[in-house]
Formats: structure tokens, sequence, C-alpha cells
């Protein structure tokens, strides 16, 4: 995105077109930019060519995940309805994961009719449950166990998810006994460890700390892992100044692992292949000014884009229209929805704007769509990927009579 002539554009389409054409609020994708993140994941890993399994509850598009596909990714899925759309997004199965702390039987029948690569279990409930499932069909089944390797991810709270008080994974003792007691589950076997520390991470050393865990656990065992699936995580920079992930000593750090571990790597990213390749635009319906506060109210809510009511993080808002006329007064942006965490961010200093002006709000192509709901019975929105200069409608706008 970049500013031509005061007029802000995505891929040297002016976002005032966009909006004019098909309405607000409307999600839209920059596929130039999901190429470039997917070629760079690529390249920080190359020496190895791990097997790279986009996570499919980052953005659940099947339009998306079909253009994804094209590179070769595979899938990591949580649930049979992320299964489904990772097949008909035409994803093979022999690339797909299943992650999750609570699959049903339903879901794991479901799994092994498709054949797909690997379930990964996360608790010995689940593994006696896979085998039972598995033997009922007379087959075996390739898994998974998810490793809690106790590593702080030093990211927020809401999503750590590999600290010991986190309900992922198994903890190394569970982990122990469920590989000395293998060989009574006849139908099933074991060709992965998983680790999957938390997301939105920044610093290369939680990951650092969580190879240095896996090491040291497989070394005190026999068992030989064909594949060690390291998760996703890598955190992006939501504003201009925040530290981005050393994927330089990410690198190192594998690659030093690999000299004592032979096996294959998987990733499993969501944000960083596909966060920063979407933005929200959005209308300015009312500014109202109250004896505290400034609200810019906007026509996209917490329905929309979940995120800073959900974890209380912020994105970056542009004007579409560059005016340099900055306002003295503070602003707090807002959605229409009946609830007070219905609030985007707070900014000094911005332009001033009146109402209907368009804002974009930054990066919300991961876990933006894919956490939107019909909250206050309100329409989802449009979403559009723009590819070679053309505006692609990727997902119809919900009209008001698919909700009655
Ligand atoms: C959510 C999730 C991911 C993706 O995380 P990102 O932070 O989006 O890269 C990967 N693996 C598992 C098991 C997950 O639950």
């Amino acid at each position: 995105m970049k500013y031509i002539n005061k007029k802000l554009k995505i891929e040297s389409i002016n976002i005032q077109n966009i909006a004019k054409k098909f309405g607000t609020p409307a999600y839209c994708y920059s596929y130039k930019q999901l190429k470039e993140n997917i070629n760079n994941f690529k390249k920080n890993f190359k020496s190895f060519s791990p097997l790279i399994c986009f996570a499919i509850k980052s953005n659940t598009n099947v339009n998306l995940i079909k253009e994804i596909k094209k590179f070769g990714l595979g899938a990591d899925v949580v649930s049979m309805g992320e299964l489904m759309m990772a097949i008909k997004a035409g994803i093979n199965p022999k690339k797909i994961i299943f992650s999750g702390v609570g699959k049903t039987s339903n879901e794991i029948s479901y799994a092994i009719d498709k054949k797909i690569f690997l379930i990964n279990a996360e608790s010995k409930s689940e593994i006696m449950e896979i085998n039972r499932i598995a033997k009922l069909k007379r087959k075996k089944i390739q898994i998974g166990i998810r490793l809690n390797p106790n590593t702080d991810a030093k990211t927020l709270n809401q999503i750590s998810t590999g600290k010991k008080e986190n309900k992922f994974g198994v903890n190394k003792k569970t982990f122990f006994e469920i590989i000395n007691n293998f060989k009574n589950y006849k139908n099933i076997e074991l060709k992965c460890l998983s680790v999957h520390i938390g997301s939105q991470i920044l610093d290369h050393k939680p990951y650092e700390k969580m190879l240095n865990v896996v090491s040291k656990i497989l070394n005190q065992t026999n068992h030989k892992f064909e594949f060690i699936d390291l998760g996703g995580g890598m955190g992006i920079s939501y504003d201009d100044n925040s530290k981005k992930l050393n994927y330089k000593k990410y690198n190192i750090a594998i690659k030093r692992f690999l000299k004592n571990h032979k096996s294959k790597i998987i990733f499993e990213p969501g944000r960083s292949i596909v966060g920063n390749i979407g933005i929200l635009i959005s209308k300015i319906i009312y500014i109202k000014e109250t004896e505290k506060k400034n609200f810019i109210i906007l026509d996209a809510a917490m329905n929309d884009l979940m995120r800073p009511a959900l974890y209380g993080t912020n994105h970056k808002i542009l004007p579409s229209i560059k005016t340099n006329i900055n306002s003295k007064k503070t602003y707090e942006f807002v959605g229409p929805i009946c609830e007070s965490t219905d609030k985007f961010t707070t900014l000094k200093n911005f332009q001033k704007l009146k109402e209907k002006d368009l804002i974009v709000i930054c990066d919300v192509g991961a876990y933006g769509m894919s956490l939107s709901s019909n909250y206050n019975l309100r329409p989802k929105a449009i979403e559009l990927l723009i590819k070679t200069s053309k505006i692609i409608v990727i997902k119809k706008r919900q009209k008001h009579k698919d909700l009655m």
C-alpha cells in the first residue's frame, strides 16, 4: 500500500474506488504480498526445505487457500470444518495435519477416511481413541504427539500455548509414558513430535529454548521421529517501530538441532503468511464529540475484526485520502456494536476526519475474517483479492436474508 497523489492505493488500485464499487466494510487482500510472504518464508529455511502447512484457522477463505496451495503448501487444521475446507481448496490430504486438544470421534474418523498425513494427538485419551477408531477401520495410521515444552513464548498471555498451565500438548512425563507403552497401540504409528508455543512471537529466544527442550527429550529416548513439527507463531509488525523476528537466528538454531537429530522439519505458519496481506476498508458513519472523548464511529465493528476486543491489540489505521491537516483532538475509533469493548484504537495527532471519510485498518489478513461473527445480527463483510491489477470477489457480502 502506498499514497500516490495523496490517495491510498493497494497494488495501484484506489481505496476510494474499491469502496465505491463494493461497499464497506470490505476485506481486501493483496496477492502480491501473499506471494512475497510465502517466497520469503521458504527462503528463510531453504537449507532444510521444510514441509510448510498453512494454519487454516488464520484465514479460512477457500479461494485464498487455493492460491496458497499453488505454492505447494499443505495445511494445518483444527476442526472437521477446516479439514473439509482445506480439501475443498484442493490441498493434498497427504500434506494435511490435524491439530487440536479436543478432536471428537467423528472428526478422527473423518480424518482417517480422508487419509490425511498426520493427526497430532494432545493427550493419552486421544491416542487411545485414535487407535480404537483405526482398529475398527482395520487401518494403521500415522500420528504425532504434541509436547508441551513449558516454554514461555514471550507474547500476549491470551495467545501463549506452550507453558505448563496451558491446556495444549502433553508434559514430559506423559510423553515418555506414551512412548514407552506405544507397543500397545497396534493401529497407530508414532511418526512426529510436535510443538507450538504460541502466536505473534517476535523474539527468537523462546524458539531456541523450545528446540533445546525437544533436543533433550529426544536424547532420552530411542524412538526415532521421522518428523519434527515446530508449529507456527512467527510474529509480524503491527506498527512501524515494533521489532521483527530474527529468522536468521531461528534458522541457525534449527540447523544446529538437525545436526544431532536427523528428521524432516514441519512448520505450521498462519499469521506470517497472511497477516500483512489484508486490510479492512471502513467508512465513518458519525463523529460524536463528548466531554471526555471524540468518537469516530465506523461501519466496521468487533464482529468484523475481533482482535482488539479479544486481545486488546492495536491495528494501524490510515486515512484513504491524505490531507496533512492534523486534528488537535484525540480520536477513539469504535464500531456500532452494543459493547464497550467494540473499540479499535485511540490515536492522537491523527489527520482531521469528517463523516463519510474512508479509513483503512491494516494487517487484518490473519485472524480477521476467520474470527468474525454475526453478533448484533450483522452480515459478514465482503472479501476481495487484488491479483494482477484486478479486483476479484473471493467471498460475497452476506445478506440480511441469509441471517433470517
Ligand atoms: C494457531 C496455530 C498455528 C498457527 O499460528 P500462527 O501464529 O498463526 O503462525 C500453528 N499450529 C497450531 C497447532 C496452531 O494452533
